[in-house]
């Protein structure tokens, strides 16, 4: 077997996955793809077309983003 780690800095057992804003087209291929948040409540996108990865820090690329974005959960229509 492998190795065993002693410290456990996360626990993967239980844990949900990282929440879901909503979606935005991605910058670099135009599909739309799923906005998660990390830790640090900074939002990104892990494009699963390109294979590109957008972290949006600030409050103007989030402002920005969210404008773009479409939330699943709110009944928004537009
Ligand atoms: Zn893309």
């Amino acid at each position: 077997m492998g190795q065993h780690n002693a410290k456990s800095d996360s626990s993967d057992d239980l844990k949900p996955a990282l929440p879901e804003l909503g979606t935005t087209p991605c910058p670099v291929c135009k599909r739309r793809v799923t906005v998660f948040v990390t830790k640090t409540k900074r939002p990104f996108i892990n494009c699963g077309y390109c294979a590109a990865r957008v972290f949006y820090n600030g409050s103007r690329s989030i402002r920005l983003l969210k404008r773009q974005m479409k939330t699943t959960s709110q009944g928004q229509s537009g």
